[in-house]
């Protein structure tokens, strides 16, 4: 008899967990799409298929960019990402967008917009996930995160365009959250969001070249003078502010980028918190799976649902008190799995 996931047409995990190990492309774009699938049977599979890579994956450098259309994202990675190969690094690009909005037909991390490095033998591209809550799209892409490491990726990059709290939620999976500008009218803070500034690592301001060098260096420092009201988010760490040249591969403001990035790892790796960094993110991404998995139980009984509207008006004109109403929720959807 076959086992049940041969019947709908997918593979042993053995044949995942194998290929992803051997770094095949193939197998490792596959295993993508199994996490990506919204099929129960496919996710699993998925869920197998990386809880069995677990031990293979965390040797990258984990880095974050973000910044907005036109900041100079894919232009950025598509040079610092075909440096890295060529020193013999192996790269991956991956990208947060829960609106998977496809602007000029390219979504983030897409391959056209890197076209050198998507042709690199040690390179490998994915687009976002499409659709979804910022929180689904972004388990999706920690998930292949984590695969990729195990097909021996060991340089992560995850692009975001800032959308909803999506850099926050970028930094809260990567060791190193880069936040690209460029220079604008002369206020360039006005254009941070709130929070931004607080979680990153270093911030560059892109395109200084040619005649915009003056103004670069100009928003340069009005970052630097806001990061120094800022307490940094660890101790060990001063957030760069920083310009570069993302035309240009020789460019000292891409190669100082790259020296923060190594420079951060050693310190952090170091002292051990790098370790602890990374399993405080893990944590807190299994309580937020855990709170959103409470939440989707909590839709899928009609009896519930019906309550939900009523203990919402009664909590809103303040005829009952929010913990009572949380309690009786949660108790109903206790005796519902008890059943
Ligand atoms: P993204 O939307 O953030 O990914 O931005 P792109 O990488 O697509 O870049 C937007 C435009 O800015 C493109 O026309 C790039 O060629 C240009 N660009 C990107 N980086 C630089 C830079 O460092 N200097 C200059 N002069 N132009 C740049």
């Amino acid at each position: 008899m076959k086992p049940p996931h041969a019947k709908n047409g997918l593979k042993e995990l053995s044949y995942y967990t194998r290929g992803v190990r051997q770094g095949d492309k193939r197998i490792l774009a596959k295993t993508i799409t199994l996490i990506e699938s919204a099929r129960h049977e496919h996710q699993q599979l998925a869920r197998a298929v990386v809880s069995a890579l677990l031990p293979d994956t965390g040797n990258a450098v984990r880095l974050g960019i973000s910044g907005v259309p036109g900041a100079g994202k894919s232009t950025f990675i598509e040079t610092l990402g075909t440096r890295l190969v060529n020193q013999g690094h192996r790269v991956a690009v991956l990208a947060v967008d829960p609106s998977s909005r496809r602007s000029g037909g390219s979504v983030l991390a897409d391959k056209t917009r890197m076209e050198k490095l998507s042709t690199a033998e040690n390179a490998f591209i994915r687009p976002s996930p499409s659709g979804g809550t910022l929180g689904g799209v972004a388990g999706k892409t920690r998930e292949t995160m984590l695969v990729c490491e195990a097909a021996g990726y060991d340089v992560m990059i995850v692009e975001t365009v800032g959308v909803g709290q999506s850099e926050i939620t970028v930094a809260s999976m990567v060791d190193f959250f880069l936040l690209l500008m460029i220079a604008g009218a002369g206020d360039e803070l006005q254009g941070i969001k709130k929070g931004v500034l607080e979680v990153a690592d270093a911030i560059a301001i892109n395109k200084a070249d040619g005649d915009n060098v003056g103004r670069a260096v100009e928003a340069r420092k009005q970052v630097e003078a806001a990061l120094h009201y800022l307490r940094p988010a660890s101790p060990a760490w001063t957030p760069r502010a920083l310009t570069c040249s993302s035309l240009d591969p020789e460019d000292d403001g891409m190669k100082a980028i790259w020296s923060a990035v190594l420079e951060h790892r050693e310190i952090f790796s170091h002292s051990g918190e790098l370790y602890r960094k990374r399993r405080q993110q893990a944590v807190d991404w299994m309580w937020s799976l855990v709170e959103e998995g409470l939440k989707v139980q909590l839709y899928q009984y009609p009896e519930i649902t019906s309550r939900l509207g009523e203990i919402t008006r009664h909590v809103a004109a303040g005829e009952m008190a929010p913990t009572a109403a949380a309690e009786e929720l949660l108790f109903s959807l206790d005796n519902k799995e008890t059943v």
